[in-house]
């Protein structure tokens, strides 16, 4: 199956990136000179979004994995490896940070260890993203063998995840200095040479899917956008690491983004194939149940309809008609025009008989070869009797010429009706309809015939 994440982007598709991208350009270029600028505090904010970035990371993680194994793609996984790895620091971030859980952090964490965590997030989102742009690149249009689907899974998915565990492990115990310092001009946090080194990351990131990538997938956009919002949130956290200032909350936001935009365009992505799906099995159906010259119902589906009405007449006591037509002469018409032409004449007799069965439940099927067969549920005989009549003279109506004697294209029609005392089946009311069609046959051709049948 085809995956639409890696298919060319549509027109619309690269305007609505394209909106996105200049969204977080402008919320920079606005909130950066403003970046120090101190708002009221919101103490749970900080857990919030990174419970958010979580989830979403998780969940992004967890979608791309779960379409590498459809669509055996290596960007695909190796995404959902830089995901399930921001998943998990920004996780072991929340829990070692101070005061969130308990005054010093969980883990048995140090004083850095929560800023550690912050920065090997920040860090190996945007390399892990090189890595699956690169993966694309090292492998293209060779998918993996369906065979080493479940291990490449394991092995994109888990290696970046063990690899946040063991960062976790070294932020605890390797007993690191800060990762960033105080301004002495400003006696504020500094992102310093460590916020520049994430920023320059996240720039290059962009420059190796721009590159590489050229916009050309749907996948290529949106991964596009989710870096623009990385480096966004680096860029401002540079500017103002000192919690609820302007810019701190602007990155927490961006941070929130930058896994956001890929959930909504994996679920809008599940939403279009189910809609795709759909249409496919609507399709489907209608074309099943229908004949492929004449574009009426088709034997199969006469066979299942007409017992579905037989019982349901019986169990409302309401009679059933059943009018079977076969073409005149027909061998004669292809022995004369053609099996084309006949094919032809045969698809408008349909269309014609079509036309004649007017109520919802009346219903015309191609019975086989020449033969049609039309189903008039809560229909009386005298009334069937009437309705075959109007078949005919329809027929006759389409003024389709026939070898002589007769000239001109005819049917011939036996009408049976079952009444609800009857206590008849299905099989026996096409019997008798067959019979009364071989009457009207012996009795010249062109005409209608009718007959109850009897248990
Ligand atoms: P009768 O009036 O007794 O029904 O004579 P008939 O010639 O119509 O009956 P017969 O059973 O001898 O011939 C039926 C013909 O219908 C033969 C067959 O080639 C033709 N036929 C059946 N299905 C198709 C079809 O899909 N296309 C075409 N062109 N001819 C078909
Ligand atoms: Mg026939
Ligand atoms: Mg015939």
């Amino acid at each position: 199956m085809n995956s639409l994440l890696i298919g060319p982007a549509t027109r619309k598709q690269v305007v609505f990136a394209g909106l996105c991208a200049l969204f977080v350009l402008l919320a920079l270029t606005i909130a950066g000179p403003r970046a120090h600028q101190t708002l009221p505090p919101i103490t749970p904010f900080m857990p919030m979004c990174a419970l958010t970035v979580f989830t979403t990371s998780g969940i992004a993680a967890f979608l791309l994995g779960a379409r590498f194994t459809v669509t055996p793609q290596p960007m695909l996984g190796a995404l959902g490896g830089a995901y399930a790895f921001t998943a998990i620091t920004v996780a072991l971030q929340l829990l070692m940070f101070p005061g969130v859980f308990t005054r010093t952090g969980l883990l048995g964490a140090g004083p850095h260890s929560a800023a550690w965590m912050w920065v090997f997030w920040h860090a190996g989102f945007p390399l892990l993203v090189i890595l699956a742009t690169l993966a694309r690149d090292r492998l293209p249009n060779k998918p993996i063998g369906l065979p080493y689907i479940d291990r490449w899974t394991w092995a994109l998915i888990g290696i970046p995840s063990a690899l946040a565990a063991a960062l976790g492990i070294l932020a605890i115990h390797a007993n690191l200095s800060a990762p960033f310092h105080m301004a002495p001009e400003t006696n504020t946090l500094s992102g310093g040479r460590t916020g520049l080194v994430i920023c320059s990351l996240d720039v290059l990131a962009l420059a190796v899917v721009l590159f590489k990538g050229r916009l050309r997938t749907v996948l290529d956009l949106w991964v596009t956008v989710a870096l623009l919002a990385s480096f966004a949130d680096a860029s401002l956290n540079l500017l103002s690491m000192a919690p609820f200032t302007l810019g701190w909350y602007v990155a927490r936001v961006f941070s929130m983004l930058a896994p956001g935009v890929l959930v909504c365009v994996l679920v809008w992505e599940v939403t279009v194939l189910y809609r795709e799906l759909s249409e496919a099995h609507t399709s489907l159906l209608h074309t099943s149940t229908r004949d492929a010259l004449t574009r009426i119902y088709n034997r199969s589906y006469f066979n299942d309809q007409f017992r579905r009405e037989f019982e349901r007449a019986t169990r409302n006591g309401q009679p059933l008609s059943l009018v079977m037509v076969d073409v005149d002469n027909f061998k004669d018409y292809n022995d004369a025009f053609g099996h084309l032409r006949g094919d032809a004449c045969l698809s408008a007799i349909a269309k014609a008989l079509a036309g004649t069965a007017r109520r919802p439940s009346d219903f015309v099927a191609r019975y086989g070869g020449e033969e049609f067969a039309l189903v008039l549920p809560d229909t009386g005989s005298e009334e069937a009797s009437v309705i075959a009549e109007q078949a005919r003279l329809a027929v006759m109506d389409l003024g389709l010429n026939a070898p002589l004697p007769a000239g001109r294209v005819t049917v011939s029609a036996g009408c049976a009706t079952t009444e609800p005392t009857m206590l008849s089946t299905p099989n026996a009311l096409v019997q008798a309809a067959d019979a009364a069609l071989y009457d009207a046959k012996r009795a010249g051709r062109n005409r209608v015939e009718s007959v109850t049948p009897r248990r």
